[in-house]
């Protein structure tokens, strides 16, 4: 067995590129360099936690950015690899103890399954508030939560180059197919656009769009680029291929034709803004993630950054400022700064927001003012998107000021609010109305926005002329 001094001088599978993709899984895993260079807890760490959680890293995550002289505090470590406080320390132990022992294979769905619906699958309303309904059934695939924006999820797009233990769409990926979204084709998702003109924003998501080949990924976004619509101005692709496999960019086989493909999306009049998920500094040092950057800007499309804040992986605002200043340096736009939703292994990586503000304030202040694009710390909660801006002092009351920067009622967006300040809350449902009112101003109030319950999907030719208006009521 080679020494962790040895192999850490050894050169990596991946400075020989170009790498084929090659996830591991739990079942993979211990074939991995270095796996011989963790514990027997992490080891069983991953082995236990695994059932409850996707766990799935590839060699370039483990080669180029997590350092194993510093696992297991090691951030990106931290970010793919389960970890045993990741479940309640009783729900570990009975866990551990059917899995290592017992092997019972009953008991294990059974117990997982319950895990898995303490953590919250689906926060902020998406199985009942954001699936548009046509003849009264849902439509797979799609959300429609804020007036301008459709979420779009193709079923082929539902897996990643490598999972985060945070993950927000983690039920997606371990199989709960009850609540899981996709779409295998376009044709509702036009059809509904179509009946929809306010509609000026497309976000192709998952899991991960760039999972997809080229040529699979071309059928989704060719199909956006129809005359019937024209009012689709904004094609976003959330991708976190740019931190864990950057080669999907540069060196996979069909990454040429990926830049092509971006190219005439752009020459087609439409503005292509990859959604870039970025988690930690680490993962924009190296020349293959620049390189990736580069090459989308390249193409005219944008790339925005944009990330959580998560305790463990990314409390240090000297990181988010090198993440910013040197995606800034390479052509990308600093976006957003997320809180941690409540879903998951929550308990284990939330911050208190006042100090999700504190650290977002330090990494702003550390910045020039081209990095100060970026908005946060912003919550992705139930009424819309809501911004921390400050803590203040109004009539000797210590408060938030917080305001909606997305809403499911438009006329909710930018107008200030306060909360009492409170140390300890962690998220939207912990706050606590300012100067003694009994509800926040959105509370009870009209959502405004409803997507198209009675609208038919009808073929596209017709679908603008017959059911205009129909998207909202
Ligand atoms: S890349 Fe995004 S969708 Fe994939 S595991 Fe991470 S947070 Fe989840």
């Amino acid at each position: 067995m080679a020494s962790l001094s040895a192999f850490l001088q050894e050169p990596t599978v991946t400075d020989s590129a170009p790498l084929k993709f090659k996830p591991y899984t739990r079942q993979s895993i211990a074939s991995a360099r270095q796996w011989q260079f963790m514990s027997p807890e992490l080891r069983e760490a991953v082995e236990v936690v695994s059932r409850v959680l996707p766990f799935r890293t590839n060699a370039y995550v483990m080669d180029q950015l997590i350092d194993w002289s510093s696992i297991p505090d090691d951030p990106i470590y931290r970010l793919v690899f389960p970890h045993r406080d990741m479940l309640q320390p009783q729900e570990y132990a009975q866990l551990r103890e059917l899995v290592l022992f017992k092997k019972d294979e009953a008991a294990i769905d059974k117990l997982v399954r319950a895990i898995r619906m303490r953590m919250n699958p689906h926060p902020a309303g998406q199985m009942t508030h954001n699936v548009p309904r046509v003849n009264d059934a849902p439509l797979r695939g799609l959300q429609h939560k804020y007036k301008e924006t459709v979420l779009f999820f193709p079923s082929a797009g539902q897996s990643c180059h490598a999972y985060c233990t945070f993950c927000f769409r983690w039920p997606q990926f371990v199989g709960m197919d009850d609540l899981k979204f996709d779409a295998s084709e376009t044709t509702e998702l036009v059809a509904y656009l179509a009946t929809c003109p306010e509609v000026t924003d497309v976000l192709i998501t998952g899991g991960d769009p760039m999972i997809m080949n080229t040529r699979s990924l071309a059928v989704f976004l060719e199909s956006l680029l129809v005359p019937e619509l024209a009012h689709i101005q904004n094609i976003r692709i959330g991708t976190k291929a740019v931190a864990y496999w950057p080669q999907r960019f540069v060196t996979d086989r069909d990454a040429d034709d990926l830049m092509r493909l971006f190219e005439k999306v752009v020459a087609a009049g439409k503005n292509l803004a990859i959604m870039g998920h970025y988690s930690h500094a680490v993962e924009l040092r190296n020349a293959m993630a620049q390189k990736a950057v580069k090459r989308i800007v390249s193409t005219g499309a944008t790339l925005r950054m944009q990330g959580p804040l998560i305790r463990h992986i990314n409390e240090d605002p000297a990181s988010w400022a090198e993440l910013w200043t040197t995606g800034v340096r390479l052509g990308a736009i600093p976006y957003y700064m997320f809180v941690e939703r409540d879903t998951g292994p929550s308990e284990y990586f939330s911050l208190p927001l006042a100090r999700a503000h504190d650290i977002f304030q330090a990494a702003f202040q550390m910045v020039s003012g081209l990095s100060r694009t970026v908005r946060g710390p912003s919550m992705s909660a139930f009424p819309g998107k809501v911004v921390i801006d400050g803590v203040v002092t109004i009539h000797g009351e210590k408060l938030f000021a917080l305001q909606f920067l997305q809403a499911r009622n438009p006329d909710w967006v930018r107008k200030p609010f306060f909360a009492k300040y409170d140390e300890t809350a962690t998220w939207m449902d912990h706050l606590v109305p300012a100067f003694g009112k009994s509800k926040f101003f959105f509370e009870g109030a009209d959502e405004g926005f409803v997507q198209a319950p009675t609208a038919k999907v009808i073929p596209i030719r017709t679908a603008q002329r017959a059911d205009a208006g129909r998207c909202r009521q």
